[in-house]
């Protein structure tokens, strides 16, 4: 049997300096677990458009396709700022997240107890928050037809349609219940069937989905308007949440800010299973390329380390080593290692991007 295979692409500005630790860490689980990974590495946004003047070259495209699983740094900054839009450094990964078809979107708000304070919210409404949000990505109203800026009469009229198949629903549904039965075996869907006819359908196909092949799953719904609330008030209640790609934006940056920094947020897109089984898959953190902090090694690597994580529980069924991973980052911000972003105590000099690497590798070798 050959290695799982990793195609890192870790792209612009603060990317290949996050990526940096994970790839320590990749090699510490080749060198410590006997997990070895087949990892190529190639060129993604800014830096693809320098060497090829494209975002993505139409090779690393292929090899997208084929490997098991894609890391993601991070694209774009300042010097790409006049490009035309045809070849900005986020076309380089609106092309993978199309041409791979990543439907679902997986946003896990997980509260680390060392870093309640962060969150605006009270303490105790967040500490030991982990929840997932799961947003259809590739279709709704972002992509729906007719859209544009028509002349009626004598004004103009902006048109966005939002649409979806049976089938878009259908198979964004599964994802989530399968999720749940590896998490708390609960979702909560969320539409707006009050006033829209696609949340109808949404709610309707939810429904049928969980009742034909998912019904030891607890399923609710929730207009999505109460959804925010429900999250802002107890946002513990949930364990998946489900939604379209309008609404999942706007929940999950929410959830988001639960949570604290963006140097600690990961994100796994996930499409159809391949040949092998493993579903099409891109890892990335929530945040960009941070042109402010770049090649300064400020920035956290956790969020890029914590996707990494995701990778190993869902493109490598290695759930364990994926907890492995989340206990020792745990561990590290409990023992008071924080970057920048984290705001160390008045007078501490924050931990550098290498810094918290070295720390989560010390932890990792703890665990063995
Ligand atoms: P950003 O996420 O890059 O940065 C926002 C703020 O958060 C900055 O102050 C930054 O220093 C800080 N920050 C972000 N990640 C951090 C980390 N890991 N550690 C410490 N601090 C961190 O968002 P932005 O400033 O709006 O965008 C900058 C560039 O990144 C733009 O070109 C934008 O288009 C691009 N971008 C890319 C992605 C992506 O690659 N998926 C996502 C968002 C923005």
């Amino acid at each position: 049997m050959s290695n799982p295979s990793i195609l890192i692409l870790a792209g612009d500005g603060i990317g290949p300096e996050v990526m940096g630790q994970v790839t320590r860490i990749i090699d510490w689980f080749g060198h410590k677990r006997g997990l070895t990974f087949d990892v190529s590495e190639d060129l993604v946004g800014g830096a693809a458009y320098d060497a090829h003047g494209t975002p993505l070259h139409d090779d690393t495209m292929a090899k997208a396709q084929e490997v098991d699983a894609v890391l993601l740094g991070a694209v774009g900054g300042p010097k790409y700022d006049d490009l035309d839009f045809s070849v900005k450094p986020e076309r380089g990964l609106l092309r993978l997240r199309k041409e791979m078809d990543l439907f679902a979107n997986l946003r896990p708000a997980q509260c680390f107890d060392a870093l309640a304070d962060f969150s605006s919210l009270k303490k105790d409404v967040v500490a030991g928050l982990d929840i997932m949000i799961v947003r259809e990505l590739t279709s709704g109203i972002y992509f729906g037809e007719p859209r544009g800026i028509i002349e009626e009469g004598n004004e103009r009229v902006g048109i966005n349609t939002q649409r979806y198949t049976e089938s878009e629903i259908d198979r964004v549904a599964r994802s989530a219940f399968e999720l749940a039965r590896r998490r708390g075996n609960k979702v909560c869907s969320m539409e707006k069937a009050n006033v829209m006819e696609s949340g109808i359908l949404w709610r309707e196909i939810v429904q049928k989905v969980h009742d034909e092949d998912y019904p030891d799953v607890e399923l609710s719904h929730m207009y999505a308007d109460a959804g925010v609330m429900q999250l802002c008030r107890w946002p513990k209640q949930f364990d998946v949440i489900v939604t379209d790609n309008l609404f999942g934006d706007l929940l999950s940056d929410a959830a988001a800010m639960l949570t604290g920094s963006l140097g600690m947020l990961p994100s796994a897109s996930l499409g159809a299973p391949m040949a092998n089984g493993r579903p099409k898959a891109l890892y990335e953190p929530v945040h960009g390329s941070a042109p402010d902090i770049a090649g300064q090694n400020k920035a956290n690597p956790i969020a890029c380390i914590l996707s990494f994580a995701m990778a190993l529980r869902y493109s490598f069924d290695k759930g364990d080593e994926a907890d492995r991973i989340e206990k020792a980052v745990e561990n590290v911000l409990a023992n008071g290692v924080r970057t920048a972003d984290l705001m160390p105590s008045a007078g501490e000099t924050p931990a550098t991007t290498r810094d918290m690497g070295d720390a989560v590798l010390a932890e990792l070798d703890k665990t063995l």
